[in-house]
């Protein structure tokens, strides 16, 4: 899902970069490998270009010859390739510089544009719902073009050219002294930044086989649901119901809300299940097998005595409830310890926390943690919590923090729904020829309407949807809407609102900014906000009614609730991944101790107090925790910044000019695009502001 995103919503600067920032990585100083002799070079060259330039060429010079130090290694040549490179490639006076600057920023795209293009045609046949997808194709969908253009360019030395002319930066720097600088200085950070690591393909290689190899344990980590049985001797599940950790398990949790009769006890065994999994105490012959009856109180096994498997059961001659050994923390461990392996090739951002926080999102570590700290300690946390409780009429069992009633019933059935759209859209044309109306519906200037309709190519996607920017400008962006042989039913249209709510942003934010280096927006919880500001209309562009207050305040409300609950679940990932540094040589059982007694610690503080219960493990459940790099954070940063842009839009008088206003500010930090946008830096303050207004609006009525 997330590669997904990543493929067609990331709307990176340049392939290269996309490629660079990408991999998730960690580090320490690479100065304990500079070559003997660069010390010596490059106090000659500075003489010598100081000389020829001036005094005022010092500074710049000092840093680019620091710059390229860093990355320069033996087979890129000796001293004397090293000096004449600098002497030809520095950048002496500002017209050259420029010049350099112009070229690089108009090549940049070009090949950024041109690979993307590959890219889109190599995936067309898999993508879109064009037929039978043969064996080829696959490997065509698979390929990527830009692969190796970040090694090429260290091998033909253009990003050495970059590195000695422009500057890299921390984010310290472009925190506290990016606001000053000028929007030429943040397309020259870009452009430098593209060039901020230079990872041997061996190291990238293991990363690669840790995260893929961490992706196919949590793939198969299935449970037979059947083949649980419960303190009663109970089968609660039906037959052949097969439930992939985390996701299905957490999903069955919120499903079980709807079911009076047996969905406590359903969600009680299912918590069960998950610390089973966490502790690693469940035997590992339960794990995606339906062969084995499994009691997760007892922790007792038995042969199954009822067959609901296809694939036929197998029989075990030797059953024993022995528990996983600690795999889960072995697979995590892998994945720190190839991801350690960047730290020494990545000077500006040297740990894995380092590159998620200070590259990926821009937001300081710790700024994030005080943020989530905000909304779990919020003091709308213990009423809302009280407020569920009487909504359930029980005390609150730990599995609530995945409570799912905050719903309202909508003005229209699906059903009902369904038939509106497919009326209005039977093919996926009617929908194109309808987007300069949408757009207007939505207070875009007839002229934008028309101009952001022309620069939108509608396709018939294979799946549920998904929108692809361009990375040139020009070029179109493409929306891709799945249309059923009736028409199109509502849930296509909603996500195909969405689509194209990306699709505006990406027309806006290549086309209108002003350095195509500033392309697109600072992460991609920026993008999904504006898509979803759009989606939100959906109902008003069919001319039917918008939500009445009391649904949004219900929306909001489960929004909170989902934001107090995956923050909780982010600070366990980060903490892990601290205690991980910290100890480099743990074994996977201390591991697993350690993330044990943080997803407890974490619990007791924030959640104890609301559930009654200490020591609950369920904030460990999460399998992004395994493989995805420290992504979890991502998830409550994007629900607070999603609520800081809606909110600004519901102030606004008509939503297109503010969304264009917004989109045109480019790659920047989060903070700026903010403050640009809204007036206020990132952070928690509109969706606990937002809470409080539904709380009031919602708890009188129970
Ligand atoms: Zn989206």
């Amino acid at each position: 899902m997330r590669l997904f995103l990543v493929a067609f919503l990331c709307v990176s600067l340049a392939a290269i970069t996309a490629f660079s920032r990408e991999i998730p990585m960690v580090s320490t100083t690479t100065d304990e490998q500079t070559l003997p002799w660069m010390k010596d070079s490059a106090e000659k060259m500075k003489k010598e270009l100081i000389a020829k330039h001036g005094e005022g060429a010092r500074a710049r010079l000092e840093r680019g010859l620091r710059q390229v130090g860093q990355f320069w290694r033996a087979e890129d040549g000796e001293a004397a390739v090293f000096e004449d490179f600098v002497r030809v490639n520095f950048a002496g006076d500002q017209v050259t510089l420029d010049t350099m600057f112009n070229r690089f920023e108009n090549l940049l795209e070009k090949l950024s544009g041109h690979l993307h293009e590959i890219n889109r045609e190599f995936r067309q046949q898999s993508d879109l719902d064009k037929g039978p997808i043969l064996s080829f194709d696959e490997v065509f969908a698979g390929y990527d073009p830009g692969a190796h253009v970040l090694d090429d360019f260290f091998h033909n030395k253009l990003a050495f050219v970059v590195l000695l002319n422009f500057p890299l930066t921390t984010l310290e720097e472009r925190i506290t002294e990016g606001p000053q600088w000028s929007r030429r200085q943040w397309a020259e950070g870009r452009l430098a930044q593209g060039f901020s690591k230079r990872v041997p393909a061996e190291v990238n290689l293991e990363l690669a086989r840790a995260a893929s190899e961490s992706d196919a344990y949590i793939a198969q980590y299935n449970i037979w649901m059947y083949h649980l049985i419960d303190p009663g001797g109970q089968r609660l599940f039906p037959p052949k119901l097969r439930l992939l950790s985390h996701w299905n398990l957490r999903d069955e949790i919120k499903a079980d809300y709807a079911d009076k009769e047996r969905g406590l006890a359903k969600q009680r065994s299912l918590q069960q299940v998950m610390e089973r999994i966490i502790t690693q105490t469940i035997p590992q012959v339960v794990v995606n097998n339906p062969a084995v009856d499994w009691n997760p109180w007892t922790n007792e096994v038995k042969i199954a005595t009822e067959h609901d498997s296809d694939s036929g059961n197998t029989q075990y001659g030797n059953l024993t409830n022995a528990p996983e050994p600690a795999t889960r923390y072995a697979m995590l461990l892998k994945t720190y310890q190839a991801a350690r392996k960047v730290d020494p090739y990545s000077p500006t951002a040297p740990t894995l926390m380092a590159r998620r926080f200070d590259e990926d999102r821009e937001v300081p570590e710790q700024r994030v943690k005080a943020m989530l700290e905000q909304v779990v300690t919020s003091p709308l946390v213990p009423k809302v919590a009280k407020l569920i409780e009487t909504r359930l009429g029980r005390p609150l069992e730990p599995f609530d923090i995945w409570y799912d009633g905050f719903r309202a019933r909508g003005a229209y059935t699906e059903a009902q729904l369904d038939a509106i759209v497919s009326k209005k859209y039977p093919t996926a044309e009617a929908y194109r020829q309808d987007i300069p109306d949408i757009l207007m519906k939505l207070g875009f200037t007839p002229e934008k309407a028309n101009y952001l309709a022309g620069m939108i190519v509608v396709d018939p996607a294979r799946g549920s949807g998904h929108a692809m920017g361009a990375e040139m400008r020009g070029e179109k962006a493409h929306l891709r809407t799945r249309v059923e042989a009736m028409g199109m039913n509502y849930k296509g249209f909603n996500i195909a609102v969405h689509e194209m709510g990306h699709n505006v942003e990406q027309t806006f934010s290549l086309n209108e900014v002003d350095h195509t280096l500033l392309e697109g927006v600072p992460n991609t919880a920026f993008t999904e906000a504006l898509a979803m500001v759009l989606q939100g209309h959906d109902l008003e562009v069919l001319g039917l009614s918008a939500p009445d207050a009391r649904s949004e305040a219900l929306r909001t409300l489960n929004d909170f609730w989902n934001t107090y609950e995956i923050s909780g679940v982010a600070l366990v990932d980060m903490a892990v991944w601290h205690w991980m540094y910290d100890h480099p040589k743990a074994k996977p059982e201390e591991l697993r101790d350690a993330t044990v007694s943080i997803a407890k610690d974490i619990w007791n503080r924030y959640y104890a107090p609301e559930f009654g219960k200490r020591d609950v493990l369920l904030l460990a459940i999460y399998s992004h925790m395994i493989d995805s790099f420290l992504y979890l954070p991502d998830y409550p940063i994007g629900h607070l910044i999603a609520f800081q842009v809606e909110e600004k839009m519901k102030q606004a008088g008509a939503i297109g000019p503010e969304f264009e206003r917004m989109a045109k500010m480019g790659r920047v930090t989060p903070d700026m695009w903010m403050i640009n946008a809204t007036g206020k830096p990132v952070g928690a303050e509109s969706l606990l502001a937002a809470a409080e207004k539904a709380y009031a609006q919602v708890s009188p009525q129970k």
